[in-house]
């Protein structure tokens, strides 16, 4: 519909149909129609500005449907600011998109039934069947105040227009506003999306438009006037002040104090507020630091928060030289984190690691909620290197997070740290392992080393089958000085492959000894080796004893096939006349040894691998005070 603005006669249109208020482009007239009647509820103030990157006109897509950005609502609530864009879908359906500290959530209107709960009797926590059988729990309620609007609307979006807002999710994900208002409850369902999803384009122009805001209003310390301006305008619920470091709350034009500093301190981040750097592949300012510290003041560690407008906020946090990369999570993952020891998280188990408490114990830059210093929250976290899963909870909310190790390099690298960072002390909880990794090949490779070595085996003793090819029986006279004597011919099949040459003499309390020549009849190329028994017995003390064998064995490898003999000269100790001597061959003797030796061998380095992954394990767990191997004992408790 195209009609004139009552007030200043410009061309007003309504690009929806159910669109009953307008904000006049020109002269900002607060327009309602009714039918085609247009009234001027007088002039809309400047609407606060910030650092979306949307603006009316902006035109996405969703669920292949496409929409334009053709109205918005700001609203403010105690601690911060949040957008309300109000969609046209190209198939004549509205939407609105949400926007609150870099989040962003698409849902639409739905009808009020009779399950609706009523303003009074809703309270964090409780859950209602919205849509049977879907139970919808109440995350927070909020008062909500709309601090101006544009473009156009489907209900009076006058400044001032007071709502409670409350919000619900269910198990799966899905989620649920409720909006209370003076005269009428307004139902939304949606989900959070991702701000590429959308496929946005004609976005503002925030590269110009970030320096303008940035530099457009300066504001007094109200503690001690010292000046400053702000990196996310409409975005910061508070800032520290750096002359000073009161936190002071920004949601209201008449800033107030928080906290004051007990003392002056002056800490100077490793990466400076105002830093710029590319991490993970974005864009990030660094627009908020934090120190903060355990119930007893031994432990600090810092938390540097990261600003990209079309990514929202994250953390980097950083201690004893390791550093996590951290986002905050839209939903929590269990319904209640006290007391569980393990749980699961994006289909992997996280053990808990650290039960504890963060206290704020100096800040510095913007923050998008209203923090205080010596402000005190509980802290429990849950591992799964390389991440690390935190829920910090007070009395009225509970925040989780995911962090993800990365290297000093990394960030250095990123924010051009040439000197200063600290180097990594111990493990940190959520470190990886360099061994874990490693692991799994090294385990790999030993089991595929093993099957080869074992087929192989296998093979040969199949393909040459152990067998006796030879055997000869001599008697030989006994003198330490004998003469050789030439055994018969016999042959020695296959190409190549082992033979064992067994002796055998019954001696008693005497020895034979035996040098053994193994002539190849082909190339006339002997091998020569010596071999003996010796087996004695006795009594002694009653007991009896013995010593020796009556056979030995010499083992050859590597013997061609082909045709040979014996050149054997035997001797003895002489006390019998004549020793009986046997002398037996076999061909493919099956040898188990070189393969258990090889494995072994092979072995060694798995083993050192488990080991040091082991000592890594160690030392993590060194620094908790829960041990991962109490964990399925308690996973138990907490059931029974
Ligand atoms: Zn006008
Ligand atoms: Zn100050």
């Amino acid at each position: 519909m195209k009609t004139n603005c009552p007030s200043c006669g410009a061309e007003v249109r309504f690009k929806s149909s159910v669109s009953v208020f307008s904000v006049c482009d020109h002269c900002r007239a607060m327009i309602v129609r009714r039918d085609m009647d247009l009234e001027s509820l007088g002039q809309m103030a400047q609407l606060p500005d910030d650092i979306s990157p949307l603006k009316l006109g902006s035109t996405g897509k969703y669920r292949d449907t496409r929409f334009e950005v053709i109205g918005r609502l700001k609203v403010a609530w105690s601690e911060g600011f949040w957008n309300e864009w109000y969609l046209l879908f190209e198939n004549g359906k509205n939407g609105w998109l949400a926007e609150a500290m870099g989040f962003f959530m698409m849902s639409s209107e739905a009808k009020v039934t009779d399950r609706v709960p009523g303003r009074e009797a809703v309270r964090v926590g409780n859950s209602y069947e919205l849509a049977p059988p879907m139970k919808f729990y109440v995350d927070d309620i909020k008062e909500a105040i709309c601090v101006g609007s544009e473009g156009e609307l489907p209900f009076k979006g006058m400044q001032g227009r007071k709502t409670v807002s409350v919000d619900m999710s269910s198990y799966s994900g899905e989620f649920v506003n409720i909006e209370y208002c003076v005269d009428e409850i307004r139902l939304y369902t949606g989900r959070y999306v991702e701000f590429e999803e959308l496929a946005m384009s004609n976005l503002r122009d925030l590269s110009a438009d970030i320096k303008k805001i940035r530099a457009a209003e300066l504001f007094k310390c109200p503690s001690c006037g010292g000046p400053f301006s702000m990196l996310t305008p409409g975005l910061t619920a508070s800032v520290a002040c750096r002359y000073c470091g009161s936190t002071i709350d920004a949601t209201h034009k008449t800033l107030a104090v928080l906290s004051k500093a007990e003392k002056k301190m002056k800490i100077k981040p490793l990466i400076p507020i105002g830093s710029k750097g590319r991490l993970l592949g974005t864009d990030w300012e660094v627009t908020g630091f934090m120190r903060r510290s355990d119930k007893t003041g031994l432990y600090m560690w810092d938390e540097y928060l990261l600003f990209n407008p079309f990514k929202g906020f994250r953390w980097l946090t950083t201690y004893n030289g390791h550093w996590n990369y951290v986002e905050m999570l839209r939903n929590s993952p269990v319904r209640a984190a006290a007391g569980l020891s393990a749980l699961k998280f994006r289909d992997r188990i996280f053990k808990r690691f650290l039960v504890g408490q963060g206290k704020v114990f100096y800040v510095l830059g913007e923050f998008y909620w209203r923090v205080r210093l010596g402000e005190t929250v509980d802290v429990t976290d849950y591992i799964c290197p390389p991440e690390i899963l935190s829920c910090e909870s007070d009395s009225s909310e509970a925040n989780w997070s995911v962090g993800r190790y990365i290297g000093p390099e990394e960030v250095a690298g990123a924010f051009g740290i040439t000197e200063g960072m600290p180097p990594k002390e111990g493990v940190a909880p959520n470190q990886p392992s360099p061994y874990a990794s490693i692991l799994r090949p090294v385990m790999w490779s030993f089991v595929a080393f093993a099957i080869c070595l074992t087929v192989l085996q296998l093979y040969f003793i199949l393909a040459l089958p152990d067998r006796q090819v030879y055997r000869g029986d001599f008697k030989i006279n006994d003198r330490k000085i004998a003469k050789p004597f030439i055994t018969p011919s016999f042959d020695i099949p296959g190409s190549t492959g082992n033979i064992s040459v067994a002796v055998f003499s019954p001696v008693q309390n005497d020895w034979l000894e035996a040098d053994i020549d193994l002539v190849n009849e082909e190339t006339n190329k002997n091998v020569g080796f010596e071999q003996g028994v010796e087996y004695y017995f006795g009594v002694e003390d009653g007991e009896g004893w013995s010593e020796g064998s009556q056979g030995s064995t010499h083992l050859l490898s590597s013997v061609a096939g082909g045709r040979y003999h014996f050149v054997i000269q035997a001797g003895g100790s002489g006390a019998v006349a004549e020793k009986s001597l046997s002398i037996f061959v076999r061909r493919g003797v099956v040898v188990w040894s070189n393969i258990f030796v090889a494995l072994l061998l092979l072995g060694v380095y798995p083993l050192y691998v488990i080991w040091k992954n082991n000592r890594f394990e160690l030392n993590r767990w060194s620094e908790s005070d829960l041990s991962p191997d109490n964990t399925a004992d308690e996973v138990e408790a907490d059931e029974a």
